[in-house]
């Protein structure tokens, strides 16, 4: 079950300039680098990471909480 709505996947496509979730997904759903969001509450950090990534490290608040677009969308 595809998750469109998730709050950080909304933001991280707005991020990436994209008003719609489904065309950032459709961008990006066989790249090998794909845009990534920080799922911390108070944090928002973006960075290009692996598709598969589910715990990388966040520059920006020292935690391991990022994840891909695909990954939060349910995709991977
Ligand atoms: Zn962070």
């Amino acid at each position: 079950m595809f998750n469109l709505s998730h709050p950080k996947l909304v933001k991280l496509a707005e991020a990436e300039g994209y008003a719609e979730v489904a065309d950032f997904l459709e961008d990006h759903a066989v790249g090998s680098i794909v845009p990534a969001i920080c799922v911390a509450s108070d944090c928002d950090h973006t960075a290009d990471l692996e598709p598969d990534q589910r715990a990388g490290f966040c520059e920006a608040c020292g935690r391991a909480s990022m994840k891909s677009g695909l990954v939060i969308s349910g995709m991977i």
